[in-house]
């Protein structure tokens, strides 16, 4: 039987002792259990009044990127970073001894990244502009003699990027005539080359930043799409416990089907988790499917009761 409840279907099949949730989007939380009591706006526990949110919703992952330029020498090119970083939506510039700074021509480049500019933290060693970080990728123009994990500036910004949102990472940039010395390459955990012309691989270090920090913006926005397309979602996603129960169910309703036979191998049950895994049920869809498993198994009891084999 399908009816409406709280304006969202729920299945009953009278003979059958499943029954779903009557609400499915807050069915994980009894309001009198202190473990589940949580209320998911504030953080509140609903029964205990404390707050036992312990981990901060995770701010923006590009507010913990570091741009790191080392020894440049061109004022207009630390101008130019701030641009390309901004542009990007990165704020934090660090300057490892700039041979020329403050400067002019650094503030035309910026154009209006002069914000960026402003909070650009000078240090004198690369040790001090990555402190704290727990991931420093060096950027390199060419191959260098010792092999080192090496990743493309997709790959390497898609994993800064999911690092970012726990600790500050660092991106290091070398000096404009000779780039990083091998023992700064070797303080960085990875490497990104930009893929160029091998007849002429340098890029400009403002343009080799832009093209970095673009990587991390469009991880960034693929993020907040996959993001969005789940915001305005009417039902949770199942949690474990339910889709245990649904796996449970549908290996029973399978198995009294004659579908899937007790004693052979599992495989069939396995791919079937995997299909169902992939798809990310929400709690409505799990009722829905389990409505349906019931449905059968009550067909299939019937039609055994009605050979003699007995109803229940
Ligand atoms: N002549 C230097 C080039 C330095 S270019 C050399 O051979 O190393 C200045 C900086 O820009 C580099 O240290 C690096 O940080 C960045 N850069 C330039 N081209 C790059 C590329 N193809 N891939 C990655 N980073 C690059």
């Amino acid at each position: 039987m399908l009816r409406w409840q709280n304006g969202a279907e729920v299945y009953h099949h009278k003979l059958l002792e499943w029954r779903p949730e009557k609400n499915p989007r807050v069915s994980t939380v009894n309001p009198l259990d202190p473990a589940t009591a949580q209320n998911t706006a504030t953080g509140q526990n609903t029964a205990t009044g404390q707050n036992t949110t312990t981990t901060p919703a995770p701010s923006n992952p590009l507010d913990n990127v570091r741009i790191v330029l080392v020894n440049t020498s061109h004022p207009g090119n630390i101008g130019a970073t701030a641009r390309a970083m901004k542009n990007m939506g990165l704020r934090h510039l660090y300057l490892v001894a700039p041979q020329r700074y403050p400067s002019d021509e650094a503030t035309w480049r910026a154009a209006n990244a002069a914000d960026v500019l402003d909070g650009a933290i000078v240090v004198d060693s690369f040790e001090a502009a990555v402190a704290g970080c727990s991931l420093v990728i060096g950027t390199s123009a060419r191959e260098r003699t010792i092999p080192w994990p090496l990743l493309d500036p997709r790959r390497a910004c898609a994993q800064a990027y999911r690092e970012a949102a726990r600790q500050p990472i660092a991106l290091v940039f070398g000096r404009e005539d000779r780039g990083l010395t091998n023992e700064e390459l070797q303080k960085c955990q990875l490497h990104i080359h930009i893929p160029t012309n091998p007849e002429y691989s340098s890029l400009n270090i403002a343009m080799a930043v832009q093209v970095l920090a673009y990587e991390l913006r469009m991880t960034h926005v693929e993020s907040e799409l996959t993001a969005d397309a789940m915001d305005g979602w009417d039902f949770a996603y199942a949690n474990n416990d339910d889709i245990e129960r649904f796996f449970t169910h549908l290996d029973a309703a399978l198995t009294e089907m004659g579908f899937l036979k007790p004693d052979a191998p599992k495989q069939t049950s396995a791919r079937l988790r995997r299909l169902f895994q992939r798809t990310r049920l929400d709690a409505m869809e799990i009722n829905i499917l389990r409505g349906i498993f019931s449905s059968a198994q009550y067909w299939v009891r019937r039609a055994k009761g009605g050979q003699g084999d007995g109803d229940q």
